[in-house]
């Protein structure tokens, strides 16, 4: 009998998610394993203690290192830099032209603007920032294609478009036609779609370890295999050692749903990518050779792009969402399955490729689908959390804002409009956790039912709905 990883050509290092590094930080660690940083085995003191080693608290540090160069900077990494979703993320540098549904809801027209600016800005800087240091982090700035693949995507496509229509920016998000769609990716799935011209690739893994190796040279302290069990005020606590520092920010991504500052803000799902082997003669046969980042409209959205040795990385959103970050994040084989079935579909004309590696990842959800940066109250702590699966370009806004508001700038950045805004919170705990792992498990029947023809269950479609009838900018309406 066929089993489902024969029916959808798993094979290899596919079948052990978990077990080992994502393919782009083996293939970054492999290229350049990087100097030594061992574990913090003492007390030490610094200016400003980094907890988490990730894009946000690499930026940081690269930005507090540019506004003072005399600060003493400590990062401490549970695991390696770029070892958490910086580095094995899908590597969308993307832009927020496409939330602006949210982000004008929230901040008005002129604050949304604004924030998109900032992050098209940082779409370029991280190109040149590779550029200027030496990293070949396969930067390619091709655009982002949403592509529709049930009759439901048409109404969120165009209003979408008619957003940045209203708002001026007919020239950053705009339609694409059914022939368009197939010129760019011929998929028997995609019908018309959307085109946004904000959206670079990059190899994730070796813009981490491209940002760890510059802030070492510049004399930021790294101390990996170093987790932080607490903050004592801004001094961070560690098993073999503590950083008394006179600031501390909170990088820590979606393992903020164990800290106290955040938990409320967030909720933790999964996300998993499987990668093809090499197969630059397929995206020939279907015209996939400009580069363009693709998604769908699902919200456990389907995400892929191509790599420079003609491989696709094919990314979905799990259907777990845990109390705590465990083993579901990283080991989950029915969401690799339902990964690859998702690429399968899209990609028929791919059936005699293998699927050869696989891995997942928690992304940190915040209510409204919008990071926010600021300090924890009226303390010298600082965060930026909230990404949604959204963050390797906002990362590189975020460690902006955060050094402005550490060395006291004061920059157009710091006076965006989530900086320091009034969060939207989740429910507290039990209530969290199980809400949000119910939830994400109907959103993703609903829309695989929709997919697949099908009527979803009438139960099942109103759980999708409920994070949008409780004020959340989450999931369908
Ligand atoms: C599978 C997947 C695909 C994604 N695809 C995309 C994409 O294509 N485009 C996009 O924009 N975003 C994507 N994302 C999201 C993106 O990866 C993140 O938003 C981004 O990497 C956040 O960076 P960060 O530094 O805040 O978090 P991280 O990279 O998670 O860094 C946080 C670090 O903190 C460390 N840490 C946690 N707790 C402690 C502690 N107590 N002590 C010490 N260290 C600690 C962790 O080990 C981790 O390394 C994806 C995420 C996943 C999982």
């Amino acid at each position: 009998m066929r089993t489902s990883t024969d029916r959808l050509h798993l094979t290899g290092l596919a079948l052990t998610p978990g077990n080992q590094r994502s393919w782009w930080l083996r293939e970054a660690l492999a290229q350049d394993p990087g100097a030594e940083c061992p574990p913090l085995n003492k007390d030490i003191k610094a200016d400003v203690v980094i907890v988490g080693g990730g894009f946000t608290g690499l930026w940081t540090a690269y930005f507090l290192h540019e506004r003072n160069p005399d600060l003493g900077i400590a990062i401490l990494e549970q695991d390696i830099c770029g070892g958490g979703p910086s580095g094995r993320n899908g590597g969308f540098a993307s832009g927020w032209w496409d939330e602006l549904h949210g982000l004008v809801t929230l901040y008005g027209v002129e604050g949304a603007v604004k924030a998109c600016r900032a992050i098209t800005t940082s779409i370029d800087s991280i190109g040149k920032f590779c550029e200027g240091n030496g990293i070949d982090a396969w930067y390619r700035r091709s655009g982002y294609m949403y592509a529709i693949t049930v009759e439901a995507n048409q109404r969120a496509r165009d209003e979408m478009v008619a957003l940045a229509r209203e708002v001026g920016a007919t020239e950053e998000l705009y339609e694409l036609s059914p022939a368009e769609v197939q010129a760019r990716c011929a998929s028997p799935a995609f019908r018309a779609g959307a085109f946004m011209r904000d959206g670079a690739s990059v190899q994730p893994a070796r813009l981490a370890r491209g940002l760890r190796r510059v802030v070492l040279e510049r004399g930021v302290t790294i101390h990996e295999g170093t987790r932080v069990t607490r903050l004592d005020g801004t001094t961070a606590v560690t098993p073999r050692g503590r950083v008394d520092a006179s600031h501390a920010v909170l990088a820590v991504n979606a393992w903020g749903i164990g800290w106290p500052q955040l938990s409320r803000k967030l909720v933790a799902w999964s996300s998993y990518i499987v990668m093809t082997a090499p197969a630059p003669e397929k995206l020939e046969e279907i015209g996939w050779t400009g580069g363009e980042l693709i998604t769908d409209f699902r919200t456990s959205l389907r995400y892929f792009r191509t790599t420079r040795d003609g491989r696709v990385a094919f990314g979905g959103g799990g259907g777990r969402a845990r109390r705590s970050v465990d083993d579901m994040f990283t080991h989950d084989a029915r969401a690799v399955a339902e990964t690859a079935e998702g690429f399968r579909l899209m990609f028929p004309s791919f059936s005699g490729v293998p699927i050869e590696d696989a891995w997942g990842g928690p992304i940190d959800v915040s209510p409204t689908h919008l990071p926010t940066f600021g300090r924890v109250g009226d303390s010298s702590v600082y965060y930026a959390a909230g990404y949604t699966g959204n963050g390797v370009a906002p990362t590189h806004l975020a460690g902006q804002v955060l050094a402005d508001l550490i060395t006291g700038a004061d920059s157009d950045n710091v006076r965006l409009p989530m900086v320091n805004a009034k969060a939207m919170t989740f429910p507290p705990e039990p209530f969290r956790s199980w809400g949000a792992a119910v939830v994400r498990r109907a959103m993703i029947e609903k829309e695989t039912a929709e997919e697949h023809g099908r009527q979803p269950n009438f139960l099942v479609a109103q759980l999708a709905r409920t994070p949008r009838r409780m004020g959340y900018f989450l999931g369908p309406d």
